[in-house]
């Protein structure tokens, strides 16, 4: 077998992770993931992982070790690697069709390299809009409260977890909070109509800003990062109904539910919600190549095609690394493979059952406070007391997933991301698991609950 000593001490010595893991690294060699298939993952100590977060961060929808995504994109690598997407390409007008194809009511496709970046597209598209349309009125975004958008400055402007943010700002100007919908957490004590008092909750912060001067909404479909918050009912018809009312456009981010990851396309499928604009990263290429995309309908793209003063075409976007043809060659082939497999089936069944296998862990363990999910994108909220709901301490949130670890399965959790509820535990395994993966899954979430909890 192959010594990676060299490539730990590199990795420790030289490479910038999280901080929180460089304390760890002073008493654990750092983590080094040398190769992956399927589901598994291995490390440079030749220790096996079966991965139940595909890739860490909701990222390797289709599995590791796909040849025909790294096929396609060899070929295409060597065919033309790069020209500026002032051009357009083979798989890069090819993906456009394809993605519009699963998105009724959207129309183009911008791509650039990551998350946040789509997102930062999506906000100068409603700064654009707000300053040549409406004389530099409508320039507010709205995000809620857990949400969670991205790293860059502006993004981080936009995101609802308040230790994630806390020492950078200070931040853009002209983005308001409002609140989450969590029913779990419900602001309003139990009540029947959550879902609509959470969405007028909106309309209220609309009022009192000015609906003539909030130009867009950013949402998750689901909440990802800050909970795995699924929405309550009536929540997306409300929310719909106010954006309309106002004349503010809905920009979905579906970095992490995009591309299958909840059973259809896309989350906001499951919910008829009909987005301006539509953002996706992660598993646009399951991490085989960096692409994200900024969606819109043609009717925001008019806003600009049709600018009579041509202002709008003046500022020209060009993301450097959004004309490599790497990523939409991948993206391509991993559209295939969930078409080919039937993946957005197997998401639907394999979903149901992990979500009522985390039931019986409920029943099981008081600890478990909540669990939520909409297909192979589960949360399990760990709490003190069931009738308080007082959150575990993040302590206890990490010490089950470094014991699911040591046994081998890598889990998820909402862990310093921010202030309050650091206490869900996150599982997105890849599209293609089954229901052996999943029993093994649980079954390390139930060891590490009895050993830590009793
Ligand atoms: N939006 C959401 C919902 C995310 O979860 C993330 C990443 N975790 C991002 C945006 C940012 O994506 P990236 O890290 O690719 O910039």
């Amino acid at each position: 077998t192959n010594d990676f000593s060299e490539v730990i001490e590199n990795d420790r010595a030289h490479v910038w992770h999280h901080i929180s893991q460089h304390k760890r690294y002073e008493t654990v060699d750092p983590m080094v993931i040398i190769e992956g298939k399927g589901m598994n993952v291995w490390d440079a100590k030749g220790k096996k992982y079966l991965d139940a977060v595909s890739g860490g961060v909701w990222t390797v929808n289709v599995g590791y070790g796909r040849e025909t995504i790294a096929d396609a994109v060899r070929e295409q690598l060597v065919k033309l690697n790069y020209f500026a997407n002032s051009a357009g390409s083979i798989p890069g007008a090819n993906f456009a069709k394809s993605l519009i194809d699963k998105m009724p009511g959207m129309s183009r496709v911008y791509y650039s390299n990551s998350g946040s970046e789509a997102n930062e597209k999506a906000y100068k598209i409603v700064r654009q809009i707000a300053h040549n349309k409406y004389g530099g009125k409508k320039h507010k975004i709205l995000y809620r409260d857990r949400d969670y958008h991205g790293t860059t400055i502006t993004a981080l402007s936009s995101t609802g977890q308040l230790q994630r943010k806390a020492q950078y700002g200070p931040f853009t100007p002209g983005f308001v909070e409002v609140p989450h919908c969590c029913e779990y957490r419900s602001q309003y004590g139990e009540c029947d109509d959550y879902g609509i008092k959470a969405a007028l909750a909106i309309e209220e912060v609309i009022l009192c800003e000015g609906p003539d001067t909030v130009g867009a909404i950013v949402l998750e479909p689901i909440t990802a990062g800050g909970g795995v918050i699924t929405p309550p009912e009536g929540y997306w018809e409300k929310v719909q109904e106010i954006c309309k009312k106002y004349d503010i456009l809905l920009h979905i981010d579906e970095v992490v539910c995009g591309l299958g990851r909840t059973g259809k396309w896309f989350g906001y499928q499951h919910y008829g919600i009909k987005p301006d604009i539509v953002t996706m990263a992660k598993g646009v290429a399951s991490g085989y190549a960096a692409i994200s995309c900024t969606v819109t309908t043609e009717e925001v793209f008019n806003h600009f095609k049709n600018d009579p003063s041509d202002s709008m075409s003046y500022f020209r976007d060009i993301s450097t690394f959004g004309g490599c043809t790497a990523g939409p060659a991948a993206a391509l082939e991993n559209m295939r493979i969930i078409e080919e497999e039937n993946l957005l089936e197997n998401v639907t069944r394999m979903g149901a059952y992990l979500i009522d296998r985390l039931y019986e862990l409920k029943d099981k363990h008081q600890i478990v406070g909540d669990v939520r999910g909409k297909g192979l994108f589960c949360g399990v909220e760990l709490v003190v007391d069931r009738d308080t709901k007082e959150p575990v301490h993040e302590s206890i949130t990490q010490a089950i997933v470094a014991d699911c670890m040591s046994q081998g399965v890598i889990i998820g959790a909402t862990n310093r991301s921010f202030t309050e509820f650091n206490n869900t535990l996150c599982l997105s395994p890849a599209l293609i698991c089954s229901k052996v993966e999943l029993d093994e899954i649980v079954a390390a979430i139930d060891n590490a609950l009895t050993k830590i909890c009793s």
